[in-house]
């Protein structure tokens, strides 16, 4: 590998193999760049002594595990194919798969979404005699989660100060963990606070674990939870080969137990390492750096970074104020059409926001202009009812203790199985202290169901085991067409649809999920099962799309929070409003001014020729149309970076001389081969 490629610092990072290692700095310094050199290097450096399969490097999102991985086969070859890049969670799966019978689990356990935890405490709460339309589920599940990442058990609060949440918690939480082992499950939170139980409790697998993965590299640390941290003070052993990189001023998750301590402390969770500073921004304009720097400037108790880019000058930022938040979509929609007019490729471009909501205005006027685009995250497609049905199958398939998913599908389609018999099923379940399943499977045996009952539950399970059969010799997508078929899955979704385009777009969902089979199989080749496809679904549901048709180059539309660590040539900063950017509580004040400082900095961090930051006068809520401020994060931008444009005066002609030039030099740069953006994956940075 060219080490020339790195600056000094840089490349002090990337041949420093031996214990902790810290390399703290901002947005575009090249911190994903050093962890991916710093693989190629490991594998270069001593061949025979390092193997792929020694080295093990966490993401922040599954889509940027898999770019990764490109990268690094693009840059070292195949035998890069065997470094395991993925998330904490993934890792934490991968882990269990082999190893979590230890602790009593089935080794084809599942791995609970959100629609089962919420069933789960739901019964429980009813058993504890707790209204559950008084007592809000989710709630509970947030603190039991909470209380999971922080690696504790949740706990009342002392009396008198603790609130009705805290008690019920408490109690309910216990059955919440039963129920989930019993039935084969966990939950996202047990994909960390397992695999360290078993590191913990098991020193054979310490042994086994910490002599595999020798090399540790995780990206976006300021944003790991102290499970992950946990787990990874384990996973790096005796050798302690840890190298972190990260961001203060980019931690933006601590609303889901995010712990920024995490990197400022490193040196007292990984004593005696060395820490690397970057200076040099290599993605950004002048102008786009020195906005970035002005908005977080004032964010107290950071370590101060200096940063500089040789890239002085660029176009100004554009501060647009637009009357409204149709006017503002109808403006990006337009300077958008305009850019790929000039040369730049849709998928160099991105719009983010700081709610999803934001998102259907610009997706209206895209369409309108026939432009390209995909959403990222925000989709609702795995929560629609036919979808869930037909995964429910899967699981069941995969995993008979699955007994939410059981009383799911049991009679769906309608198959003359009703609630009194599965009620005195499960009685009969509870009385012999054996599973549902078990009961199902003789349930000609019982007296008390209705008759022709017990024949047809019979019935079922002899289909669901014979599919378990049949999905053994994988064709996932195809044997998955069958029992649609079989079932009559189409013709009752078809009946049941309240209108003809209802039941086409039901009819949409069902071959989305066929679709998602068949590209899964194809990327996974023979090694898809069932299992890892429900695994891949469950880790992964915020990155899974539907077909989009309209070529692989489209504009992308996304939160702030799920743009970290990409960037783009072009960035449209919508909605730069109080209240919204800072995003406001329940009086408008934001909760937290410091973490939405951030937030704005990663999302003007994106940009590495020009930004647009949008505003609009007002903005239609919940069907009315009210006035807005704004943002606070303006105000901060040096004047001189900045260029202000005004709607209400509207220039929506051709672009400007300045444009222009700027753009034709541009082309200019990104024809030569080996130019920054030239090679595989784009859009990705690294
Ligand atoms: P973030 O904090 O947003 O995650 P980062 O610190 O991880 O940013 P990278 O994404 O690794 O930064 O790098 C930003 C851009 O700068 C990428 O396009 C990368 O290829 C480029 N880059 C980094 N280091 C160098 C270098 N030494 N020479 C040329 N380009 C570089
Ligand atoms: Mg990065």
């Amino acid at each position: 590998m060219d080490l020339s490629k790195l600056n000094p610092p840089q490349r002090e990072a990337v041949v420093t193999l031996q214990g902790p290692l810290l390399v703290l700095a901002g947005a575009g310094s090249g911190k994903t760049r050093v962890i991916t050199h710093r693989i190629v290097h490991l594998l270069n450096e001593r061949p025979g002594h390092i193997m792929a399969r020694n080295i093990l490097a966490v993401t922040f999102t599954n889509k940027a595990a898999t770019e990764m991985k490109e990268r690094l086969v693009h840059m070292a070859g195949p035998r890069a194919q065997g470094v395991l890049v993925c998330t904490f969670h993934a890792f934490g799966a991968e882990l269990l798969r082999e190893d979590i019978h230890r602790l009593g689990w089935p080794r084809k356990f599942a791995i609970a979404d959100m629609g089962d935890q919420l069933a789960i405490i739901r019964r429980a709460m009813r058993d504890h005699k707790i209204d559950d339309r008084s007592f809000d589920a989710r709630k509970v599940l947030t603190l039991i989660s909470k209380a999971k990442n922080s690696g504790k058990a949740p706990e009342p609060k002392p009396e008198g100060i603790g609130d009705d949440y805290d008690l019920i918690t408490h109690m309910v939480y216990p059955d919440y963990q039963l129920a989930l082992k019993a039935q084969g499950s966990v939950d996202f939170d047990d994909l960390l606070l397992l695999p360290t139980r078993l590191l913990r409790e098991f020193p054979d697998l310490y042994e086994k674990y910490t002599r595999r993965f020798r090399y540790l590299l995780v990206d976006e640390f300021q944003d790991t939870n102290i499970a992950q941290l946990e787990l990874l003070k384990l996973m790096a052993g005796e050798q302690r080969n840890v190298c972190a990189v990260g961001d203060d001023d980019q931690c933006i998750y601590s609303w889901r137990g995010a712990e920024v301590r995490n990197i400022l402390d490193f040196d007292r969770f990984f004593p005696g390492g060395k820490e690397v500073r970057l200076e040099q921004n290599y993605r950004s304009v002048q102008t786009v750096l020195d906005a970035a720097n002005a908005v977080i400037a004032k964010n107290p108790e950071r370590k101060a970074k200096q940063m500089w880019t040789d890239r002085k000058g660029g176009p100004k930022v554009k501060v647009v104020g637009c009357p409204n938040d149709e006017e503002e979509a109808r403006f990006v929609a337009h300077e958008i059409q305009k850019h790929i007019s000039l040369g730049v490729p849709a998928d160099e471009i991105a719009v983010l926001y700081r709610t999803n909501g934001q998102a259907h205005p610009v997706e209206e006027m895209l369409r309108e202009k026939n432009i390209a685009y995909e959403v990222v995250g925000g989709s609702e497609f795995f929560d629609r009812r036919e979808v869930k049905d037909v995964i429910a199958y899967f699981k069941v398939i995969v995993n008979k203790l699955d007994e939410i998913s059981l009383m799911r599908i049991v009679n769906v389609p309608s198959r003359g199985i009703g609630d009194v018999t599965m009620e005195r099923l499960n009685v009969h379940a509870r009385g012999e202290g054996v599973t549902l399943w078990t009961v199902m499977r003789k349930a000609d045996t019982y007296e008390d169901l209705p008759p022709g009952a017990g024949a047809k539950v019979l019935e079922f399970v002899q289909l669901i085991e014979r599919y378990r059969d049949a999905y053994e010799h994988g064709q996932l997508a195809a044997v998955t067409r069958k029992l649609l078929e079989e079932i009559g899955f189409r013709e009752a979704t078809r009946a049941h649809a309240t209108s003809a385009t209802s039941a086409d777009k039901k009819l949409k969902s069902v071959d989305g999920v066929l679709n998602s089979l068949e590209n899964f199989e194809k990327r996974e080749g023979p090694k898809a099962s069932l299992l890892t496809y429900l695994n891949r679904l469950s880790l992964d549901t915020r990155q899974e799309e539907e077909e989009v048709p309209g070529g692989h180059r489209r504009v992308t539309l996304m939160t702030v929070h799920s743009s970290k660590g990409l960037e783009y040539r072009l960035v449209f900063f919508i909605g730069m409003e109080e209240d919204l950017m800072p995003h406001g509580g329940m009086q408008g004040e934001p909760q937290n001014l410091e973490e939405e400082r951030r937030l704005c900095y990663v999302g003007i961090t994106r940009a590495k020729e020009l930004l647009y930051l949008t505003r609009a006068n007002t903005r239609v809520k919940r069907g009315k149309e009210v006035p807005r401020t704004p943002s606070r994060f303006l105000e901060d931008l040096p004047p001189e970076v900045v260029e202000k444009v005004d709607l209400d005066a509207p220039r929506q002609g051709p672009p400007t001389t300045e444009e222009k030039n700027f753009f034709a030099n541009l082309k200019e740069r990104f024809k030569k081969p080996g130019a920054p953006g030239a090679g595989p994956p784009r859009g990705a940075a690294g």
